[in-house]
């Protein structure tokens, strides 16, 4: 059915909100305190305690949408539920758009009806990875629930153009992040920028929502077609927002050859010494050679390696171990993905496939559990063999709990404990990221630290700058902190020492010890509070946009892109 357009088109008055706060808590309407609102500490360095990466994202989705209508928009995100109800209450909104994930849908829920309550005439909408939900449209009171590319839906809402090219927002990638007990730096040079060229991924991997939300296999939501486009973007983030680095939040970036090429020659061509954070199948990475890659920026990747013997094309005839060693010998950190419970997996074996992810030795690890989230085929499959658990909470099925399917091998209950044994193997047997990082970013460092080209030179000494003090503190506290702890990591705590202080030379040494004792005492200050029940919570934001006339969605004025290239 055709969608009918708003009565006030551009002139309708709307709210974008994420979900209500607090989260990390089990509460009646879906928080777990084992699914906070980080995505680090949710499903990788979970188990890391005090050394666990804390930090949280925005909600990009409402932000693009906000960036490329024109109507007066509000995005609240992540409000408590007090204050979105104070928003409701206090404002008139014609058009209120609630973003979720699946285990969510009881705030969603409980939006709904609020918004009910205080605005009747409001026209409700629901988008993210909720609106995959299978009979959502029962369980909430929405008008619209959208599947897929929210900007186009909007500005289709709203009678906009909906071919106008889209804005991209300018958005720094993470906020309030800390490790160690120590705050991470908030200086715009040392945070990413985000940047999000596509949505979607084609590979189609059966368990992906996120390909499945966007139409599965062989689709995905092109916003930018050459590299050309995606260069002035990149440059005019780096001129306005003063940042070198931009985490690249495309399923499979560098699938899109051409346009990833493109990109490099603009960058070589302007000498732009960028770093770029992508995701990427094993199978992508090894069709560009290393020195594509390092030209391009790449610094850290986040790469599926599913599991021993896993059949996904995205990693046939790969030797995954190998490529991870490359990578990280060219300072390219590596974010592994594994998971658990596949379904040849057998509790026999659980140890060997369990050892078999963590000898990749990956800088970061994710583990996630086998599962059908709805709205995937993986989800269907079950459906129809009708091994789905009928009594999961929606709440629970997040792959960081236990399973909501029938495994031909493993219980529900073991699901959970094998889940929790990788981690923490991962832990015992690794490090906490922070070490293998520091590694990383040493063999990089020493690598191309004199190259030839200038930008790679200056790319590799930036990232560098936090060795000699910084990590060989965080190294110094790690030292104290595993002798008691965990003294199978010594040796590789002291080797590295050895190999920063070999590289850096005095400084290093008589740093290590003076920062590290702060930080080994931040780090001990921290694992108390934890210890305590401590709870990070993402701050809210509330961001207003075109209520003023004349104001241009994008604010954008000042800044002149690069010719588009003669092809
Ligand atoms: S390659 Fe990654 S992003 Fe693409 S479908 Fe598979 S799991 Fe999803």
């Amino acid at each position: 059915m055709a969608l009918r357009r708003h009565p006030k088109g551009t002139q309708a008055r709307i709210l974008l909100s994420s979900v209500f706060g607090p989260y990390a808590q089990d509460d009646e309407y879906g928080s777990r305190a084992i699914n906070p609102m980080e995505l680090y500490h949710n499903q990788v360095t979970r188990v890391q305690g005090p050394f666990s990466l804390r930090m949280f994202h925005r909600s990009w989705g409402i932000m693009m949408i906000q960036a490329n209508i024109s109507a007066p928009s509000t995005v609240m995100d992540f409000p408590s539920l007090d204050q979105f109800t104070q928003e409701i209450r206090d404002n008139e909104y014609d058009i209120i758009g609630i973003t979720s994930i699946v285990p969510n849908v009881g705030k969603v829920r409980k939006m709904c009806s609020l918004i009910r309550h205080y605005q009747p005439r409001c026209t409700i909408v629901v988008g993210g990875h909720v609106s995959n939900l299978p009979g959502i449209e029962d369980r909430i009171d929405a008008d619209h629930i959208v599947r897929g590319d929210g900007i186009a839906w909007f500005r289709r809402f709203l009678g906009q153009n909906e071919a106008e090219p889209v804005v991209h927002p300018e958005i720094y990638s993470g906020f309030g992040g800390r490790a160690m007990g120590m705050k991470l730096s908030r200086r715009p040079q040392d945070t990413a920028a985000v940047l999000i060229p596509s949505v979607g991924c084609p590979m189609g991997c059966n368990f992906c929502s996120t390909s499945a939300m966007f139409g599965g296999k062989g689709n995905f939501v092109n916003f930018y077609e050459t590299g050309w486009e995606l260069f002035n973007i990149m440059s005019r983030m780096e001129e306005r927002m003063k940042v070198h680095s931009f985490f690249v939040m495309d399923e499979n970036f560098l699938l899109h050859r051409k346009r990833a090429l493109e990109l490099l020659d603009l960058m070589k061509h302007h000498k732009k010494s960028w770093s770029l954070d992508v995701f990427s199948s094993a199978r992508v990475l090894q069709s560009y050679s290393m020195e594509e890659l390092t030209g391009l920026g790449l610094s850290w990747v986040w790469m599926g390696l599913e599991g021993a013997n896993s059949t996904y094309s995205k990693l046939s005839r790969i030797d995954t171990h190998e490529l991870v060693k490359d990578l990280q010998a060219h300072g390219i950190r590596v974010l592994g993905s594994s998971i658990i419970g596949l379904e040849t997996h057998t509790p026999d074996k659980m140890d060997e496939i369990i050892d078999y992810a963590v000898s990749h030795d990956t800088d970061f690890h994710q583990f996630m559990l086998y599962t059908p989230v709805p709205g995937t085929p993986l989800y269907e499959e079950h459906k129809n063999k009708g091994t789905l658990l009928e009594d999961v909470d929606l709440a629970d099925t997040h792959g960081q709990f236990a399973f909501n399917f029938r495994h031909p091998h493993i219980s529900r209950e073991q699901s959970g404990e094998f889940l929790l044994r990788a981690f923490k193997r991962d832990f015992e047997v690794n490090g906490p990221s922070i070490l293998r990082i520091t590694n990383t970013l040493l063999q990089g460092y020493a690598r191309y630290k004199n190259h030839g080209e200038a930008r790679i030179r200056e790319r590799f000494r930036r990232e560098g700058r936090v060795l000699p003090i910084g990590y060989a503190s965080a190294l110094w506290a790690m030292e104290k902190y595993f002798r008691s702890n965990n003294p199978s990591l010594l040796p590789k705590i002291t080797s590295l020492q050895a190999k920063l202080a070999a590289q850096f030379g005095m400084s290093t040494r008589f740093a290590a010890p003076i920062g590290g004792r702060i930080v080994h005492s931040a780090l001990r200050r921290e694992e108390k509070r934890l210890q305590q029940g401590w709870k990070y919570q993402p701050a809210t934001f509330v961001e207003k946009k075109n209520w003023e006339p004349a104001s241009h969605p994008s604010g954008l004025t000042s800044w002149t892109p690069v010719p588009e290239p003669e092809s």
